[in-house]
């Protein structure tokens, strides 16, 4: 299973009724953050979710209102008595960005290791999570994420045995080990059918529309967009800022085909995503006007 919280829907700033746009992931028992602008941590706790298991923050760029609540983000995770280590992710400087951040949160009872990306598109593997990073086109670097959750194949009698594998090792092999066993090297394959549907979710913000953003987003359960406009006449403004429409995040989802898409990142001056959200089904008829706090438990199928 994959839970899965938009924390809040804001973009620039935090408004009283609209906390900055970022996302929170659990699977496993590890959670995994997606950005924090100023007042993710309120968002956090308003939602109940807990600091401590966060093992990853994956930040898309830096600009303020993505990154400018780590400091307190970090605090709350040392007030939460978390010691292991924490794993950021995030474009090249991101080390020396957040230092520069650590000045006012010097003591973590916790390490951060850090990884920055530099290629276009770069596939981690980190705490239970696939993790594919994209670059976007934003006016300073920025990645979108895809989380994917793998699935492993149905455990396969005949192949076990036709394999040779002696039935002591048929779990562990299920499980996911590889085994040296009698001078052979056994390996979860062996024993286990094609591998099944796992479940996807792609989180993009701060960006034009670009094909990268199609090509990861495909096969996902869930697509989180930005739509920092809702008026299509706005379009000028999505060009000369970077950001997007509705309606270009609606062609986005549709190109993609992913199963449903959810729009976040709104500007300050958008009080009522709602009403542009017509035209956006007309184009793509799962899409839904973001909501902070709003959430999805994904299960496998069957
Ligand atoms: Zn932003
Ligand atoms: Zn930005």
């Amino acid at each position: 299973m994959l839970d899965i919280c938009l924390l809040g829907t804001g973009g620039m700033m935090p408004l009283p009724y609209r906390w900055l746009t970022s996302l929170m992931a659990r699977h496993n028992g590890s959670s995994l953050l997606v950005d924090c602008g100023e007042g993710t941590q309120i968002a956090i706790r308003e939602k109940g979710w807990s600091f401590k298991p966060i093992d990853t923050i994956c930040i898309t760029h830096f600009h303020g209102d993505h990154i400018s609540g780590l400091p307190g983000i970090l605090l709350a995770m040392g007030n939460s008595d978390r010691t292991e280590d924490l794993t950021m992710v995030g474009p090249r400087g991101l080390e020396k960005v957040v230092n520069s951040l650590r000045v006012i949160a010097p003591e973590l009872p916790f390490k951060i290791k850090f990884i920055e990306l530099t290629q276009p598109q770069e596939r981690l593997e980190l705490n239970g999570f696939t993790i594919d990073a994209f670059k976007v086109n934003h006016k300073i670097t920025c990645y979108g994420y895809s989380l994917s959750i793998p699935r492993a194949g149905m455990f396969d009698v005949g192949k076990a045995q036709a394999n040779d594998i002696p039935k002591l090792l048929w779990s562990r092999l299920q499980k996911g080990e590889t085994l040296e066993y009698e001078g052979r090297t056994l390996t979860p394959d062996m024993v286990l059918g094609a591998p099944r549907k796992g479940l996807k979710v792609t989180y993009t913000t701060d960006t034009r529309p670009v094909q990268s953003i199609i090509d990861n987003a495909i096969g996902s359960d869930l697509f989180i967009c930005e739509g920092m406009y809702g008026e299509k006449s706005d379009v000028n403004n999505a060009v000369k800022y970077k950001h997007m429409t509705f309606e270009e995040a609606g062609e986005l989802a549709r190109a993609a085909g992913v199963g449903e898409l959810w729009l976040t990142h709104y500007s300050p001056a958008l009080n009522y995503p709602e009403n542009f959200m017509d035209d956006v089904r007309r184009i793509f008829p799962n899409a839904i006007a973001g909501k902070d706090k709003m959430s999805a438990e994904l299960s496998f199928e069957d």
